[in-house]
């Protein structure tokens, strides 16, 4: 089988889910190329392990981020039966642009995926797993942070090709603003912060415990309809993100059951709140019955000592 994935940037080079993705793919053995758009990260997604060829797609056109001249500039390099994207906005875009123009079938936002070819994903909120039979060949986003990433040590040729002449160039300043946090989808840490936060500009705490330990900021609904400094794009839960870190921090958020369904399959929970009997506890692998303003500094610090060492 020939498998197609299309790579992750993140400030000008490969994002780190570009390796789960060549994970996901190796688990079901085939053929694997990674097609870099812009050309960001191609030597690093050379050097992952299991790729066979790596394809520089550059031209004027990635100067900024447009769905439809990415997608007409890459589709001519896809020649597999398998294509994988990460499920952050722009891969779920890309997936279903590309899905359309190859006249695949595409499914979004799988956290697993079986020889065959069988996919799963989390539907109703986290709730239930829905089991998808599908027949190649189609097109497949994958959640962050669900597959282990291969490891490196690859050693893959790079074909480059320009194709600044084909398409067009579009607006710039939506990727570079998108990219200047980390999203609390694709973060492998986030801390989030609730009403209990007390006011907007305590959220700078949070961003300084992130800054630390390289995390993205959530918050819970009740935080971003208070308060119109918190956007809308940090909510966690039912109507918001749902996110699959390896460690997420709840500070000052009681636990209602639709901020839980974002963030309960996070591999490990760590809550603050200063109500032992706060529902988020019921989740948490940790719990600091404290407030922020106690614990907050207490825990940067320890951070900071461990971030050192
Ligand atoms: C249809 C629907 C969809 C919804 N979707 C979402 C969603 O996607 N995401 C979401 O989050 N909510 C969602 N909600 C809202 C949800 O029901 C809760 O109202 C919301 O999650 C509560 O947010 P909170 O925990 O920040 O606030 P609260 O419930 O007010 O909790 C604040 C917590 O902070 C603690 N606290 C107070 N002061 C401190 C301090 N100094 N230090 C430490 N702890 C402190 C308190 O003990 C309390 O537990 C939805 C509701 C509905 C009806």
């Amino acid at each position: 089988m020939d498998i197609t994935i299309i790579s992750e940037a993140s400030n000008e080079s490969l994002h780190p889910v570009t390796a789960q993705l060549v994970g996901a793919a190796s688990s079901i053995g085939g053929q694997i190329s990674v097609i870099c758009p812009g050309g960001v990260g191609s030597p690093e997604a050379a050097k992952i392990s299991g790729v066979s060829k790596v394809i520089s797609v550059e031209g004027d056109c990635f100067d900024s981020y447009d769905c439809m001249a990415w997608s007409n500039a890459i589709v001519p390099f896809i020649d597999g039966d398998l294509v994988l994207t990460s499920s952050s906005a722009i891969g779920r875009e890309m997936s279903s642009a590309i899905a359309a123009k190859k006249g695949f079938p595409v499914v979004q936002d799988i956290t697993s995926l079986n020889d065959g070819i069988s996919v799963s994903r989390s539907i109703f909120s986290g709730k239930a797993i829905e089991e998808v039979e599908v027949s190649l060949p189609c097109a497949l986003s994958v959640r962050a942070n669900t597959f282990q990433p291969a490891e490196g040590g690859g050693n893959a040729e790079i074909s480059t090709v320009n194709v600044s002449e084909e398409v067009s160039v579009a607006v710039k300043e939506a990727l570079a603003k998108a990219g200047e946090r980390l999203d609390v989808a694709e973060a492998d840490i986030v801390i989030s912060g609730g009403r209990g936060m007390g006011d907007p500009s305590n959220f700078s705490h949070l961003y300084e415990v992130a800054d630390e330990i390289g995390a993205a900021v959530g918050a819970s609904r009740a935080a971003v309809d208070t308060w119109e400094e918190i956007p809308h794009s940090m909510q966690v839960g039912q109507t918001g993100k749902t996110v699959t870190p390896s460690l997420y921090i709840a500070v000052g958020i009681s636990g209602a059951i639709q901020h839980l369904a974002g963030m309960r399959s996070s591999k490990y929970i760590l809550a603050i709140n200063k109500d032992p009997e706060a529902p988020i506890f019921g989740v948490a692998d940790y719990g600091i019955v404290a407030s922020w303003e106690e614990s907050i500094p207490a825990l940067k610090e320890h951070l900071s000592a461990i971030m050192s060492d």
